[in-house]
Protein backbone atom coordinates (compact mmCIF):
# COMPACT_ATOMS: atom_id res chain seq x y z
CA UNK A 1 0.00 0.00 0.00
CA UNK A 2 2.92 2.28 1.32
CA UNK A 3 4.19 1.75 -2.86
CA UNK A 4 0.89 2.78 -4.12
CA UNK A 5 0.64 5.87 -2.55
CA UNK A 6 4.24 6.79 -3.05
CA UNK A 7 3.51 5.72 -6.92
CA UNK A 8 0.40 7.84 -7.13
CA UNK A 9 2.14 10.95 -5.41
CA UNK A 10 4.56 10.18 -8.49
CA UNK A 11 2.13 10.48 -10.94
CA UNK A 12 0.26 13.28 -9.27
CA UNK A 13 3.46 15.61 -9.84
CA UNK A 14 3.90 14.71 -13.74
CA UNK A 15 2.52 17.70 -16.35
CA UNK A 16 3.02 15.62 -19.47
CA UNK A 17 0.21 13.67 -20.81
CA UNK A 18 2.81 10.60 -22.21
CA UNK A 19 4.14 10.45 -19.01
CA UNK A 20 0.99 10.27 -17.15
CA UNK A 21 -0.16 7.51 -19.31
CA UNK A 22 2.72 5.64 -18.59
CA UNK A 23 2.55 5.94 -15.15
CA UNK A 24 -1.15 5.11 -15.22
CA UNK A 25 -0.62 1.48 -16.68
CA UNK A 26 2.84 0.87 -14.84
CA UNK A 27 0.72 1.62 -11.67
CA UNK A 28 -2.12 -0.73 -12.91
CA UNK A 29 0.51 -4.00 -12.90
CA UNK A 30 2.26 -2.69 -9.84
CA UNK A 31 -0.46 -2.62 -7.95
CA UNK A 32 -2.28 -5.79 -9.16
CA UNK A 33 0.14 -8.44 -6.69
CA UNK A 34 1.03 -9.92 -10.34
CA UNK A 35 -2.41 -10.73 -11.26
CA UNK A 36 -2.29 -8.12 -14.42
CA UNK A 37 0.42 -9.03 -16.91
CA UNK A 38 -0.34 -6.81 -19.17
CA UNK A 39 -2.10 -3.23 -19.46
CA UNK A 40 -2.82 -0.90 -22.37
CA UNK A 41 -3.95 2.55 -22.76
CA UNK A 42 -6.25 2.86 -25.81
CA UNK A 43 -7.47 5.73 -27.25
CA UNK A 44 -10.63 5.10 -29.46
CA UNK A 45 -10.06 7.67 -33.19
CA UNK A 46 -12.80 8.31 -36.06
CA UNK A 47 -16.13 8.00 -35.80
CA UNK A 48 -19.28 5.50 -36.55
CA UNK A 49 -17.38 2.37 -38.44
CA UNK A 50 -14.57 3.96 -38.86
CA UNK A 51 -13.23 4.11 -35.49
CA UNK A 52 -10.13 2.81 -34.30
CA UNK A 53 -7.43 1.67 -31.56
CA UNK A 54 -4.59 3.85 -30.79
CA UNK A 55 -2.13 2.66 -28.12
CA UNK A 56 -1.37 5.13 -25.89
CA UNK A 57 0.70 3.35 -23.73
CA UNK A 58 1.18 -0.44 -22.92
CA UNK A 59 3.13 -2.30 -20.57
CA UNK A 60 3.54 -6.22 -19.78
CA UNK A 61 4.58 -7.32 -16.63
CA UNK A 62 8.31 -8.39 -16.14
CA UNK A 63 9.07 -5.46 -18.91
CA UNK A 64 10.36 -1.69 -18.14
CA UNK A 65 9.74 -0.17 -21.56
CA UNK A 66 6.42 0.90 -22.85
CA UNK A 67 5.64 0.54 -26.07
CA UNK A 68 3.27 2.73 -27.84
CA UNK A 69 1.65 4.14 -31.21
CA UNK A 70 3.85 7.08 -32.24
CA UNK A 71 2.23 10.12 -32.61
CA UNK A 72 1.84 10.95 -36.03
CA UNK A 73 1.29 6.93 -36.72
CA UNK A 74 -0.90 6.26 -40.24
CA UNK A 75 -4.83 6.69 -39.79
CA UNK A 76 -4.71 3.81 -42.40
CA UNK A 77 -2.21 1.62 -40.64
CA UNK A 78 -4.46 1.51 -37.24
CA UNK A 79 -6.68 -1.28 -36.41
CA UNK A 80 -10.51 -1.03 -36.19
CA UNK A 81 -12.27 -1.09 -33.14
CA UNK A 82 -14.50 -3.58 -34.63
CA UNK A 83 -11.53 -6.25 -34.90
CA UNK A 84 -11.13 -5.91 -30.90
CA UNK A 85 -15.21 -7.59 -29.64
CA UNK A 86 -14.50 -6.48 -25.71
CA UNK A 87 -13.27 -3.27 -26.47
CA UNK A 88 -16.31 -2.66 -28.52
CA UNK A 89 -18.40 -3.41 -25.79
CA UNK A 90 -17.13 -1.76 -23.60
CA UNK A 91 -17.49 1.43 -25.75
CA UNK A 92 -20.82 0.99 -26.67
CA UNK A 93 -22.59 -0.18 -23.68
CA UNK A 94 -19.93 2.14 -21.71
CA UNK A 95 -18.77 -0.03 -18.98
CA UNK A 96 -16.25 -2.38 -18.03
CA UNK A 97 -16.38 -5.63 -19.42
CA UNK A 98 -14.61 -9.14 -18.93
CA UNK A 99 -13.76 -12.09 -21.31
CA UNK A 100 -15.86 -14.94 -20.97
CA UNK A 101 -13.49 -17.39 -21.50
CA UNK A 102 -9.46 -17.53 -20.55
CA UNK A 103 -7.90 -16.07 -21.32
CA UNK A 104 -9.18 -13.37 -18.88
CA UNK A 105 -9.05 -9.82 -20.26
CA UNK A 106 -11.09 -6.72 -18.85
CA UNK A 107 -11.67 -3.82 -20.64
CA UNK A 108 -12.80 -0.36 -18.62
CA UNK A 109 -14.45 2.51 -21.06
CA UNK A 110 -12.35 5.89 -20.26
CA UNK A 111 -15.18 8.22 -20.74
CA UNK A 112 -15.74 12.53 -20.62
CA UNK A 113 -19.54 13.59 -20.47
CA UNK A 114 -19.15 14.07 -24.64
CA UNK A 115 -18.95 9.71 -24.64
CA UNK A 116 -16.30 7.23 -24.46
CA UNK A 117 -12.49 8.51 -25.22
CA UNK A 118 -10.16 5.77 -24.45
CA UNK A 119 -10.15 2.00 -22.80
CA UNK A 120 -8.09 0.66 -20.27
CA UNK A 121 -7.22 -2.69 -21.04
CA UNK A 122 -5.85 -5.67 -18.73
CA UNK A 123 -4.94 -9.23 -19.35
CA UNK A 124 -4.74 -11.44 -16.69
CA UNK A 125 -3.98 -15.54 -15.77
CA UNK A 126 -6.17 -15.51 -12.86
CA UNK A 127 -9.63 -13.96 -11.99
CA UNK A 128 -8.76 -10.20 -10.95
CA UNK A 129 -10.19 -10.06 -7.11
CA UNK A 130 -12.41 -7.35 -6.04
CA UNK A 131 -9.61 -5.69 -3.94
CA UNK A 132 -7.65 -5.18 -7.30
CA UNK A 133 -10.55 -3.83 -9.49
CA UNK A 134 -11.37 -1.19 -6.77
CA UNK A 135 -7.60 -0.28 -6.62
CA UNK A 136 -7.71 0.17 -10.33
CA UNK A 137 -10.99 1.90 -10.14
CA UNK A 138 -9.09 4.24 -8.10
CA UNK A 139 -5.88 4.79 -9.56
CA UNK A 140 -8.13 5.57 -13.17
CA UNK A 141 -10.10 8.10 -10.96
CA UNK A 142 -6.59 9.64 -10.23
CA UNK A 143 -5.53 9.69 -13.16
CA UNK A 144 -8.99 11.48 -14.97
CA UNK A 145 -8.43 13.68 -12.14
CA UNK A 146 -4.73 14.66 -13.37
CA UNK A 147 -5.74 14.92 -17.37
CA UNK A 148 -8.42 17.31 -16.25
CA UNK A 149 -5.95 19.98 -14.53
CA UNK A 150 -3.71 19.31 -17.41
CA UNK A 151 -6.87 20.07 -19.77
CA UNK A 152 -7.19 23.22 -17.36
CA UNK A 153 -3.72 24.24 -18.01
CA UNK A 154 -3.15 23.65 -21.16
CA UNK A 155 -6.44 24.21 -23.00
CA UNK A 156 -8.01 27.28 -24.46
CA UNK A 157 -11.24 27.82 -22.02
CA UNK A 158 -13.52 29.61 -24.90
CA UNK A 159 -12.52 26.89 -27.56
CA UNK A 160 -11.10 24.11 -25.99
CA UNK A 161 -8.27 24.02 -28.45
CA UNK A 162 -4.59 24.08 -26.98
CA UNK A 163 -2.94 27.50 -25.84
CA UNK A 164 0.19 29.36 -27.27
CA UNK A 165 1.48 28.02 -23.67
CA UNK A 166 2.22 24.21 -24.84
CA UNK A 167 2.71 24.89 -28.50
CA UNK A 168 7.22 25.46 -27.82
CA UNK A 169 6.78 21.63 -25.94
CA UNK A 170 4.71 20.20 -28.88
CA UNK A 171 6.72 21.59 -31.72
CA UNK A 172 9.74 19.73 -30.30
CA UNK A 173 8.43 15.97 -29.68
CA UNK A 174 6.68 16.90 -33.35
CA UNK A 175 9.73 17.16 -35.10
CA UNK A 176 12.13 14.63 -32.75
CA UNK A 177 9.29 11.87 -33.76
CA UNK A 178 9.46 13.08 -37.82
CA UNK A 179 13.40 12.69 -37.52
CA UNK A 180 12.61 9.66 -35.45
CA UNK A 181 14.66 10.23 -32.16
CA UNK A 182 11.80 9.18 -30.56
CA UNK A 183 10.94 5.80 -31.77
CA UNK A 184 9.21 3.59 -28.27
CA UNK A 185 10.75 0.90 -28.23
CA UNK A 186 9.43 -2.08 -29.97
CA UNK A 187 8.20 0.39 -32.24
CA UNK A 188 8.54 0.08 -36.28
CA UNK A 189 9.00 2.47 -38.41
CA UNK A 190 6.95 2.85 -41.18
CA UNK A 191 8.80 3.85 -44.66
CA UNK A 192 7.57 7.22 -44.73
CA UNK A 193 6.66 8.72 -48.07
CA UNK A 194 9.49 10.56 -49.33
CA UNK A 195 7.75 14.32 -49.56
CA UNK A 196 6.25 13.40 -45.82
CA UNK A 197 6.86 16.43 -43.66
CA UNK A 198 5.09 18.45 -40.91
CA UNK A 199 3.45 22.11 -41.85
CA UNK A 200 2.98 24.90 -39.42
CA UNK A 201 0.01 27.18 -40.40
CA UNK A 202 -1.48 30.22 -39.21
CA UNK A 203 -4.86 30.91 -39.71
CA UNK A 204 -6.53 34.88 -39.19
CA UNK A 205 -10.35 35.46 -39.56
CA UNK A 206 -10.65 38.33 -42.04
CA UNK A 207 -12.19 41.47 -41.02
CA UNK A 208 -13.03 40.35 -37.66
CA UNK A 209 -12.86 43.91 -35.90
CA UNK A 210 -16.10 44.13 -38.00
CA UNK A 211 -17.70 41.12 -36.59
CA UNK A 212 -17.39 42.15 -33.07
CA UNK A 213 -18.08 45.85 -33.97
CA UNK A 214 -21.28 45.30 -35.56
CA UNK A 215 -22.70 42.36 -33.53
CA UNK A 216 -20.94 42.58 -29.88
CA UNK A 217 -18.05 40.75 -28.40
CA UNK A 218 -20.83 37.84 -27.22
CA UNK A 219 -21.27 37.12 -31.11
CA UNK A 220 -17.39 37.23 -32.08
CA UNK A 221 -16.76 34.87 -29.18
CA UNK A 222 -18.97 32.54 -30.47
CA UNK A 223 -18.09 32.58 -34.06
CA UNK A 224 -14.30 31.61 -32.27
CA UNK A 225 -16.11 29.00 -30.63
CA UNK A 226 -18.06 27.72 -34.10
CA UNK A 227 -14.26 28.33 -36.29
CA UNK A 228 -12.66 26.06 -33.83
CA UNK A 229 -15.33 23.01 -34.30
CA UNK A 230 -15.34 23.53 -38.02
CA UNK A 231 -10.78 22.94 -37.73
CA UNK A 232 -11.40 19.91 -35.37
CA UNK A 233 -13.84 18.70 -38.42
CA UNK A 234 -11.31 19.19 -41.02
CA UNK A 235 -8.31 17.48 -39.28
CA UNK A 236 -7.19 14.10 -38.34
CA UNK A 237 -6.86 13.45 -35.05
CA UNK A 238 -2.87 13.59 -34.61
CA UNK A 239 -3.10 17.46 -36.04
CA UNK A 240 -2.59 19.37 -33.26
CA UNK A 241 -4.73 22.51 -33.22
CA UNK A 242 -3.94 25.65 -31.10
CA UNK A 243 -5.44 28.97 -30.79
CA UNK A 244 -2.83 31.29 -30.20
CA UNK A 245 -4.77 34.30 -28.90
CA UNK A 246 -7.46 36.68 -30.06
CA UNK A 247 -8.62 35.30 -33.88
CA UNK A 248 -5.38 33.79 -34.36
CA UNK A 249 -5.15 29.81 -34.98
CA UNK A 250 -2.46 27.68 -35.77
CA UNK A 251 -2.48 24.04 -36.75
CA UNK A 252 0.73 21.87 -36.42
CA UNK A 253 0.15 18.57 -38.87
CA UNK A 254 2.09 15.81 -40.65
CA UNK A 255 0.87 15.63 -44.15
CA UNK A 256 2.39 12.96 -47.11
CA UNK A 257 3.47 16.01 -48.96
CA UNK A 258 2.99 19.88 -49.38
CA UNK A 259 0.00 19.15 -51.95
CA UNK A 260 -1.94 17.30 -48.92
CA UNK A 261 -1.20 19.84 -46.67
CA UNK A 262 -2.68 22.50 -48.97
CA UNK A 263 -5.29 20.69 -49.81
CA UNK A 264 -6.28 19.95 -45.90
CA UNK A 265 -5.93 23.66 -45.42
CA UNK A 266 -8.10 24.97 -48.83
CA UNK A 267 -10.97 22.41 -47.33
CA UNK A 268 -10.84 24.25 -44.12
CA UNK A 269 -11.03 27.92 -46.02
CA UNK A 270 -13.88 27.02 -47.64
CA UNK A 271 -15.89 24.93 -45.66
CA UNK A 272 -15.68 28.14 -43.39
CA UNK A 273 -17.05 30.40 -45.92
CA UNK A 274 -19.31 28.17 -46.73
CA UNK A 275 -20.85 27.95 -43.05
CA UNK A 276 -23.52 30.29 -42.18
CA UNK A 277 -22.78 31.33 -38.59
CA UNK A 278 -25.52 32.59 -36.08
CA UNK A 279 -26.67 35.94 -36.95
CA UNK A 280 -23.00 37.07 -38.65
CA UNK A 281 -23.69 35.17 -41.81
CA UNK A 282 -20.31 34.43 -43.48
CA UNK A 283 -17.05 35.07 -42.36
CA UNK A 284 -13.74 33.87 -44.30
CA UNK A 285 -10.53 33.08 -42.64
CA UNK A 286 -6.64 34.36 -44.40
CA UNK A 287 -4.10 31.40 -43.86
CA UNK A 288 -0.34 30.94 -44.05
CA UNK A 289 1.48 28.05 -44.09
CA UNK A 290 5.49 26.56 -44.43
CA UNK A 291 6.61 23.36 -43.63
CA UNK A 292 9.06 22.28 -40.78
CA UNK A 293 12.91 22.55 -41.49
CA UNK A 294 15.83 20.57 -40.05
CA UNK A 295 16.70 22.37 -37.08
CA UNK A 296 13.40 24.39 -37.36
CA UNK A 297 12.51 26.61 -34.20
CA UNK A 298 8.65 27.33 -32.77
CA UNK A 299 9.65 31.29 -33.21
CA UNK A 300 10.91 30.62 -36.29
CA UNK A 301 8.41 27.88 -37.95
CA UNK A 302 5.82 30.23 -36.96
CA UNK A 303 7.43 33.50 -38.23
CA UNK A 304 7.38 31.94 -41.79
CA UNK A 305 3.66 31.00 -41.77
CA UNK A 306 2.83 34.44 -40.46
CA UNK A 307 4.15 36.13 -43.18
CA UNK A 308 2.75 33.99 -45.72
CA UNK A 309 -0.57 34.91 -43.89
CA UNK A 310 0.51 38.53 -44.18
CA UNK A 311 0.98 38.46 -47.80
CA UNK A 312 -2.50 36.51 -48.16
CA UNK A 313 -4.12 39.86 -46.01
CA UNK A 314 -2.30 41.65 -48.45
CA UNK A 315 -3.77 40.33 -51.52
CA UNK A 316 -7.38 40.31 -50.95
CA UNK A 317 -7.96 37.80 -48.02
CA UNK A 318 -9.95 34.61 -48.18
CA UNK A 319 -7.03 32.71 -49.39
CA UNK A 320 -4.19 30.06 -47.89
CA UNK A 321 -0.69 30.81 -48.87
CA UNK A 322 2.76 28.88 -48.95
CA UNK A 323 5.56 30.67 -47.35
CA UNK A 324 7.77 28.38 -49.91
CA UNK A 325 5.76 28.89 -53.03
CA UNK A 326 6.19 32.09 -52.43
CA UNK A 327 9.79 32.15 -51.66
CA UNK A 328 9.84 30.64 -54.94
CA UNK A 329 7.76 32.56 -57.20
CA UNK A 330 9.91 35.65 -56.06
CA UNK A 331 6.69 37.23 -54.13
CA UNK A 332 9.22 36.64 -50.55
CA UNK A 333 12.24 36.89 -49.77
CA UNK A 334 13.29 33.74 -47.43
CA UNK A 335 13.95 34.64 -43.91
CA UNK A 336 16.95 32.80 -44.06
CA UNK A 337 18.05 34.18 -46.93
CA UNK A 338 17.61 37.77 -45.45
CA UNK A 339 19.57 36.78 -42.12
CA UNK A 340 15.71 37.36 -40.11
CA UNK A 341 15.90 36.01 -36.12
CA UNK A 342 11.90 35.98 -35.51
CA UNK A 343 11.43 35.96 -31.72
CA UNK A 344 7.79 35.87 -31.13
CA UNK A 345 8.16 34.34 -28.05
P1 LIG B 1 -7.70 41.38 -40.79
O1 LIG B 1 -8.55 40.87 -41.89
O2 LIG B 1 -6.62 42.28 -41.29
O3 LIG B 1 -7.16 40.29 -39.91
O4 LIG B 1 -8.64 42.30 -39.90
P2 LIG B 1 -9.15 42.06 -38.44
O5 LIG B 1 -10.20 43.04 -38.15
O6 LIG B 1 -9.50 40.64 -38.21
O7 LIG B 1 -7.80 42.25 -37.64
P3 LIG B 1 -7.36 43.08 -36.42
O8 LIG B 1 -6.08 42.47 -35.95
O9 LIG B 1 -7.35 44.53 -36.77
O10 LIG B 1 -8.46 42.83 -35.34
C1 LIG B 1 -8.61 41.68 -34.65
C2 LIG B 1 -9.81 41.85 -33.80
O11 LIG B 1 -10.13 40.64 -33.15
C3 LIG B 1 -9.68 42.84 -32.68
C4 LIG B 1 -10.68 42.40 -31.68
O12 LIG B 1 -11.87 43.12 -31.86
C5 LIG B 1 -10.94 40.96 -32.03
N1 LIG B 1 -10.62 40.01 -30.97
C6 LIG B 1 -9.41 39.65 -30.52
N2 LIG B 1 -9.55 38.73 -29.53
C7 LIG B 1 -10.86 38.49 -29.36
C8 LIG B 1 -11.64 37.64 -28.50
O13 LIG B 1 -11.13 36.90 -27.68
N3 LIG B 1 -12.99 37.68 -28.65
C9 LIG B 1 -13.59 38.50 -29.57
N4 LIG B 1 -14.92 38.48 -29.65
N5 LIG B 1 -12.89 39.30 -30.36
C10 LIG B 1 -11.56 39.31 -30.29
MG1 LIG C 1 -5.24 39.12 -36.24
MG1 LIG D 1 -8.02 39.14 -38.39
Amino acid sequence: MNALVQSLAAMSGLRDRDALDAALVRLVISSSDGAVHSASLIRVVGEGDDRRCLVQARLDAGQTQISRDLLWTDWTTLPHLSRFALRQQAVEQGRAVHADTPPGACVIPLQTPQGTWGLLEMGFATDLSAHTLELVDGILLTYHNLLGLLDYGEKDALTELLNRKTFDGAFFKATAEQHGDDLPEGGERRQPHPDAGVWLAVLDIDHFKRVNDTYGHLIGDEVLLLLARLMRSCFRFHDQLYRFGGEEFVVLMRCDSVDHAHAALERLRERVQAYAFPQVGTITVSIGFSVLLPHDTPSGAFGRADKAVYHAKEHGRNQVCSYQALVASGDLVDQVAEGMDVDLF
